[in-house]
């Protein structure tokens, strides 16, 4: 940036707005009356600091907001750089009239994976396959804490995508396919925010956070593949008014219950059945975000556009910026185009066709965040809780994340957990890559393979857990001497589109994956772990691996899945996604009629050593006592209840689903999230039967 020297010219002292003891409601009122049309239009612009080539801008256009967005790059990689970067933009906001503090935000998705050295925990699909719901909020608290201490007050995240369709190249970004399964984890919002009354926002260690993409931008459609074109990101989904509440709504409504600062709407366009619209950009849905976002649910945050969305709407700009205002959008990210966003809003204005009055609601709802963040009085980073960045305590978190995170699909004569005495041949394209193991979002947009961030590869994890382990990433020489070998295989990273184009949009092994696979399995008995953002479909050769883990994106944490690996922790991972047997298969989700999958959602062997015994009689009395703890409200019994009867019914399978298996466990997972304990148990009991 150029060396501009910022001048501080104004002192707003002792404007009412300014005192804190008057409440937030009170201070709102004064400064939005004190301000002109360009002010209240500044602050509803969100721009990139890429753009902020000349920083006076700032000042000058009254901007609302900066963020880093993932495209961002270079990012600043030490706390410090952080908080030195955004404290010399909000030096900025201090030469203004009113002093109103610009709100900085970033993508850390999982953990702050924008900073070298953060704690990185597992992507959100691996903290579905946790079922654990004060982990994922100790997650949240590990990553506002981090955020926070290098000067960001805000967190486009969490995602809270129900995504349907693997395909999807954002499948990773979702807790899973069942709504109750993503609701469930929403603590992670407390975890980033405290209270949901917000009076926790203003601490070092919290940030605002936003439920994404609102409505329904993990149900589109795949699209035609004989036209070539792709739309499972960015497209259309289709559904019924019924489907767009029970699965895509859901997970908003309950985000709102707990007091989400900030919505951002998604890129696609959502086509309700029979409702005569035809797909409209959720950006242009006023009916859903005024109407349903606000008016019904009562959400009183302010809704961020996504990057450059409203350029996709139909129309000339002025269209494009009046469209989306009208329909509720109180501040646009607007990376590059803030000049004219600014200079287009206020025209619109003028020409009555954005009411003033919509336009105050919209800084109102951003003021009252920047108050509630305590920004006013403490514009500048306070990094005093920097040191913790990385520390031993988050990693702690996150390496617990990892090892709850991973789900043991098959476990053929219980060869995991490994022995310390076994002698390991571990191979594979992703048991040494850092890069690949924390996939995109992490210090860059896409992510890449490689050496990218401090933390433990898988295979370091083995090591450190002391066992006795050979490595050769392409299995060039797997002869005889030993025990078991450990091949991990799977993705490269990827963000947003449809994931590994390299691939061909498969979710099919590379041949370099399915080579090591074949050559380890054929002189050993073999386990196979898949680093990857989504099922990976195995074909035939499942039927020569022994054991099978979905590790999914776990983080900087390698030592989390060696825990599980050498047996100091069992395995307790649930598929949050179904597992296909087929390509053909996709989409395929919980509920579907016809329901024939590899492995059934909710599907997870555990390691665990207490297994229940019994058979239809044994789970007869589990059902029994299951719904009585429903009957009295006791989650704790009825959820443990539940876990017996699935281990129970786990161990009768060993392994062998068929379509009447699958159905009912996979339905009594669902049952188990919305509390319906004596029905989930029920569904186990069919399961069993039909084994
Ligand atoms: C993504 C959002 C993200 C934004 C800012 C967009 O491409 O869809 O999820 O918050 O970029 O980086």
């Amino acid at each position: 940036a150029p060396a501009e020297t910022p001048q501080i010219v104004v002192d707003a002292n002792g404007l009412p707005y300014l005192d804190k003891r008057l409440p937030i409601r009170k201070r709102v009122a004064d400064l939005l009356g004190r301000m002109s049309l360009a002010e209240k239009a500044g602050q509803m612009t969100q721009a990139e600091r890429g753009a902020m080539t000349r920083p006076g801008d700032i000042a000058a256009y009254d901007l609302g907001s900066l963020l880093s967005g993932g495209g961002s790059t270079p990012t600043p990689n030490t706390p410090g750089a952080w908080a030195k970067m955004i404290d010399a933009f909000q030096l900025r906001t201090q030469a203004t009239r009113f002093q109103i503090p610009l709100i900085y935000g970033v993508d850390a998705v999982h953990g702050h994976n924008n900073l070298s050295g953060a704690t990185v925990m597992p992507h959100n699909i691996g903290i579905g396959a946790t079922r654990d719901p004060r982990l994922a909020e100790r997650t949240g608290a590990v990553t506002a804490a981090e955020v926070r201490a290098t000067g960001v007050p805000w967190d486009f995240a969490p995602c809270l995508c129900v995504s349907r369709d693997e395909r999807w190249g954002r499948a990773y970004e979702s807790f899973g396919e069942d709504p109750a399964l993503v609701d469930s984890m929403e603590t992670v919002i407390q975890g980033l925010q405290g209270r949901a009354n917000g009076k926790d926002l203003d601490r070092a260690d919290k940030v605002l956070a936003t439920a994404k993409h609102f409505l329904g931008d993990g149900g589109t459609a795949y699209g035609s593949s004989t036209t070539g074109t792709y739309t499972l990101d960015q497209g259309v989904t289709k559904v019924t008014r019924q489907q767009l509440e029970d699965i895509h709504l859901a997970p908003f409504r309950e985000a709102v219950d707990r007091g989400i600062g900030t919505v951002m709407p998604s890129y696609s366009s959502l086509d309700i059945v029979g409702d005569g619209k035809g797909a409209v950009k959720m950006h242009a849905r006023g009916d859903m975000i005024n109407g349903v976002l606000k008016d019904r649910l009562g959400f009183d945050g302010f809704v961020i556009s996504d990057w450059n969305a409203i350029d996709q709407l139909p129309g000339d700009y002025a269209a494009h910026v009046r469209t989306s205002v009208n329909a509720g959008l109180d501040m646009m990210m607007v990376p590059y185009g803030y000049k004219d966003f600014t200079a287009t809003l206020v025209d619109e204005v003028k020409a009555g066709r954005i009411s003033e009055a919509r336009v105050d609601d919209a800084v109102s709802r951003i003021l009252t965040k920047k108050f509630q963040l305590g920004l006013f009085e403490h514009p500048y980073a306070d990094t005093r809780g920097a040191a913790a960045i990385g520390s031993a305590a988050h990693r702690a978190v996150a390496r617990q994340a990892a090892a709850e995170s991973q789900v043991l699909l098959k476990n053929t004569g219980g060869l995991l957990p490994l022995k310390k005495r076994q002698k390991v041949y571990v191979a594979g394209s992703n048991a040494d890559d850092i890069g690949n193991q924390t996939g995109g979002w992490t210090l860059t947009w896409q992510g890449a393979s490689g050496d990218t961030v401090p933390g433990t590869t898988i295979l370091q994890g083995l090591r450190r857990a002391g066992g006795d382990v050979t490595y050769s990433k392409d299995a060039s020489a797997p002869a005889g001497g030993y025990d078991v070998g450990v091949v991990v295989v799977g993705e490269t990273p990827y963000a947003e589109g449809v994931g590994d184009v390299g691939n061909g949009h498969s979710l099919s092994l590379s041949a370099a994956d399915q080579a090591a696979v074949d050559k380890v399995c054929a002189a050993m008995k073999c386990v196979v772990l898949t680093v990857s953002g989504r099922p990976q479909l195995l074909g035939d050769r499942l039927g020569e691996i022994d054991a099978l883990v979905a590790s999914w994106l776990p983080g900087t944490e390698g030592d989390g899945v060696a825990d599980v690996l050498y047996g100091r922790r069992p395995f307790t991972g649930q598929l949050p996604v179904t597992w296909p047997k087929s390509q053909a298969q996709l989409p395929i989700n919980v509920g579907d009629t016809a329901y024939d999958p590899q492995f059934p959602y909710g599907w997870g062997l555990t390691t665990l050593t207490h297994v229940p015994r019994g058979g239809t009689a044994a789970l007869r009395d589990l059902g029994a006592r299951a719904a009585a703890a429903e009957r009295h409200g006791d989650d704790r019994t009825g959820r443990a209840l539940v876990t017996r009867a699935r281990l129970l019914v786990q161990r009768h399978t060993d392994g062998h689903i068929t379509a009447a298996v699958a159905k009912p466990f996979a339905d009594a997972d669902h049952l188990l999230l919305t509390g319906r304990y004596g029905k989930a148990v029920q569904k186990l009991t069919d399961a069993y039967r039909a084994a």
